[in-house]
């Protein structure tokens, strides 16, 4: 089959949902635009902007810094280790060695470091690991954002992972976060940042094209603590409707973001700053705006943040055991 839009070349990409099939100069030509068109319909970056990357070292994330500096803007990108045996040195490894590629130095923030690598930290809090990796890892985002005077943060959520996380929002009637899901979240003053998904008009097959062709090496495994089957339960039956109706997908997620849809009033600036104290996983919130942690400075809406609370109960558990050995 010949490529659609210079009719030329032989295609590498069809995209049924599109209608069409590219070459691979076309379908880059093409991947770059669905992007511009998804920063520019939620205004989420401008040319002045500086961008932190959160880069995990998978294929979204390192095909959006790939798509953001072809694009012109200033990025840097951020990795943060979760010091997950194996597979936190495979992801680290293919972040630094892109990166190199591309003359850029990411920065790096090593969990067991900072105390609260991502296993230990959830037996210690007795939590599940992808609800302390949120904390941990939107803790940074801020914070390193702040330290380095970046304007904006920005994670490689494609329209796959965006679609089914509003499926199961919807199958759930989880009508608060439905409220708060977005590809722009604005910044809620004192150093929460403002964060953005620029990949939400594309396609994981898409992204994943677009990786392969530009020869874009990525972790292909999964993160061993992932046991989140309820999303890909929700990504496969999309999957399944997109098969026998392709572009339903877009429409889906598309249809949700109208600013008419009253299933997403945006929350009214008083109960925003509440909004993004959910959303930035807070417990014990306090009324008001945010103010800084009395541990480590920090926004927070309680008096200590959960970063330094859940880093506490890591140390105190570290303390306990090294007493029972002791004893
Ligand atoms: S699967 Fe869970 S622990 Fe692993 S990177 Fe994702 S949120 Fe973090
Ligand atoms: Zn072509
Ligand atoms: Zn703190």
């Amino acid at each position: 089959m010949k490529c659609k839009r210079c009719r030329r070349a032989e295609a590498a990409v069809d995209l049924p949902s599109h209608h069409s099939a590219f070459c691979p100069d076309c379908f880059f030509v093409f991947f770059r635009r669905q992007v511009q068109e998804g920063i520019r319909k939620f205004r989420l970056l401008s040319p002045s902007d500086r961008v932190l990357v959160c880069v995990s070292g998978g294929k979204d994330s390192l095909v959006l810094w790939d798509v953001l500096m072809d694009l012109g803007y200033e990025t840097e990108g951020l990795y943060i280790d979760l010091g997950i045996e194996g597979y936190s040195e495979r992801s680290k490894e293919k972040v630094l060695s892109y990166a190199a590629a591309r003359g850029k130095d990411p920065i790096v923030v090593e969990l067991a470091k900072e105390g609260v690598p991502i296993p230990e930290a959830a037996r210690c809090a007795r939590m599940e690991e992808c609800s302390v990796c949120g904390t941990v890892k939107r803790y940074f985002f801020n914070r390193v954002a702040a330290e380095g005077k970046f304007t904006v943060v920005a994670t490689g959520h494609n329209l796959d992972d965006e679609a089914a996380r509003l499926f199961g929002n919807l199958l759930h009637w989880h009508r608060d976060h439905l409220s708060r899901q977005h590809p722009f979240l604005p910044d809620a003053g004192e150093g929460l940042v403002r964060k953005v998904k620029p990949l939400w008009r594309v396609s994981e097959v898409e992204t994943a094209s677009y990786g392969f062709l530009k020869g874009i090496d990525y972790v292909t495994d999964e993160c061993p603590m992932s046991e989140d089957a309820t999303s890909l339960v929700y990504k496969e039956a999309l999957s399944l409707i997109e098969e026998k109706m392709p572009g339903t997908r877009i429409v889906f997620y598309q249809g949700f973001l109208d600013p008419g849809n009253p299933l997403r009033t945006p929350p009214e600036p008083a109960a925003r700053d509440s909004a993004a104290a959910t959303a930035d996983g807070e417990e014990g919130e306090e009324p008001g705006g945010p103010r800084a942690c009395a541990s480590c400075g920090a926004p927070t809406y309680a008096g200590i943040c959960s970063f330094c609370r859940l880093k506490e109960r890591v140390r105190k558990r570290r303390e306990e055991r090294g007493g029972r050995v002791a004893g």
